[in-house]
């Protein structure tokens, strides 16, 4: 049902706009066919008045040579001159007639329109429309010397024909492109949403089937989309790597779970089968405990990294003294150190101070220098080192044992992850991603130099403490 709904939603998307497409299209036409409209009418208009107008003057000059009478008689002699023929009203200040000369394209005028004009200095123009669609005139009204009105006036019959074809040949032209903005819009609305309902499907798919695998098919076209469908894969594949971490993670804490419990089992059934001497009872108890310590450990150690991770472990933070922090841990460190035949050294400064969680950073040098033990031989040297450099502090733990082979290196800060060479020794595989989880927590850096056979140098770099100066040492 949901998947209905996508797919209509989409659809409704793309229908949308389309429709809007055809909205601006529509709009856009109708709107340049107004403003060109609007010009052309506003070009007649001015074409009639400026014929009109001539006239006007040509027989205002006529008048002020000689009165109506030579006005009459210019006029009789000039009319057949093959030019347009005007209205021509000369009318006295009562409204009286005095000259008229009405031309063909005068049918159906309205002479009232004419009557009462109000008097003014200025020429006035009047736009008169008829009842016919097509008819309509342009007037001209200029006062004459004696209180006299003379009225010119042009039809504009033809200029109207014009209009009205140019809004017939809109009209007939709109549906047209009203059709081509629908279609064009849709199509490219179609074209355009691709990328869209590939990744509906591809979203569908997955969650029908259940295939992390799937992906949206890539193109190598450019655009917004096509971005979106490239990070929409990039996440998938983020994901993809992310589950397939969790699985191995959770089959390593099964596999390293069951060998501890089994053992725990075994012995309990051994204890319980024995049946009576307190003295095998107590052993079997003890080693009961032991196992359980280390299953302890190891939950306590991955709850540790998963909060330090999400960032949920509450850190106690304080001034720490470094040089004084790797002191407390060499000496912690020293039995086993002896024993094994190695020799830790100590390169520190006189003074050098971090923010830090003091417990946490004491776990951190300790892991580290515990594999430095862990990972050598007798006769080597374990080197442990401090100062600033650039303005940060560092710690750096180099051991001459048996080094991290180069396809391993990447791993070995994974949890639960144990070096192929190192399953001899004790360990549990967490050690390395508590470390990182927790110098991270505390806004630094891990890193790691090291050559198979030779040795390794893991470093760790943190802000100074405040107050501290920044010059190196
Ligand atoms: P482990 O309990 O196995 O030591 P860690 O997380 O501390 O787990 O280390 C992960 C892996 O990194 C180890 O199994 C080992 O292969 C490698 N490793 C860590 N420290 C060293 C070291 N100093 N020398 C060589 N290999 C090391």
């Amino acid at each position: 049902m949901s998947s209905k709904r996508s797919s209509r939603a989409g659809l409704t998307f793309s229908l949308q706009l389309s429709v809007l497409y055809a909205l601006f299209f529509v709009v856009g036409a109708g709107g340049l066919f107004a403003v060109a409209y609007y010009l052309i009418d506003n070009l007649i208009e001015q074409r009639e008045r400026e014929i009109v107008r001539d006239r006007i003057q040509e027989y205002r000059a006529w008048y002020e040579e000689g009165g109506l009478r030579a006005l009459k008689a210019r006029f009789d002699e000039q009319s057949d001159r093959g030019r347009d023929i005007l209205f021509v009203r000369i009318v006295g200040p009562m409204n009286q007639v005095l000259f008229v000369s009405i031309p063909e394209g005068f049918k159906g005028f309205d002479y009232d329109r004419l009557r009462y004009l109000p008097h003014s200095e200025e020429d006035l123009w009047l736009s008169i429309k008829g009842q016919a669609e097509k008819d309509a005139w342009t007037i001209g009204v200029t006062h004459l010397p004696g209180g006299l009105a003379l009225q010119v006036g042009k039809s504009s019959t033809q200029s109207q024909e014009i209009l009205s074809f140019f809004r017939t040949v809109f009209l007939i032209f709109s549906i047209p492109i009203l059709l081509l903005g629908v279609v064009g819009g849709g199509l490219l609305t179609f074209r355009a949403m691709r990328p869209i309902r590939q990744l509906i499907q591809t979203v569908k798919d997955i969650l029908h089937t259940g295939k992390m695998s799937l992906r949206v098919p890539a193109r190598k076209e450019r655009g917004e989309m096509y971005e979106l469908v490239g990070l929409f894969n990039q996440m998938l594949d983020r994901n993809d790597s992310l589950i397939q971490a969790m699985h191995n993670s959770l089959d390593n804490v099964a596999h390293d779970l069951r060998t501890p419990m089994t053992r725990l089992r075994g012995v309990a059934e051994l204890a319980l089968q024995e049946n009576g001497d307190p003295g095998d009872c107590r052993e079997a108890l003890a080693d009961c405990m032991e196992e359980s310590e280390r299953v302890l450990t190891m939950l306590n150690a991955l709850m540790d990294v998963a909060e330090a991770e999400t960032g949920v472990m509450r850190l106690e933070m304080g001034e720490v003294s470094v040089p004084d922090l790797i002191e407390s841990v060499v000496d912690l460190y020293q039995v086993v150190a002896e024993e094994k035949g190695i020799m830790v050294r100590k390169d520190l400064p006189h003074e050098l101070f971090v923010d830090a969680d003091q417990t946490r950073f004491q776990q951190v040098i300790a892991n580290l220098l515990d594999n430095a033990l862990k990972y050598s031989d007798k006769g080597q040297e374990v080197v442990i080192s401090a100062g600033k450099r650039g303005g940060r502090a560092f710690i750096s733990v180099s051991d001459q044992g048996m080094g991290i082979p180069a396809k391993e290196i990447n791993r070995i800060w994974d949890r639960l992850y144990r070096g192929d060479h190192s399953r001899s020794r004790r360990g549990l595989g967490l050690g390395l991603s508590f470390v990182r989880a927790i110098v991270e927590a505390h806004g630094g850096e891990v890193s790691v130099e090291s050559e198979w056979n030779r040795g390794s140098r893991f470093s760790i770099r943190l802000p100074v403490a405040r107050g501290m100066g920044s010059e190196d040492g």
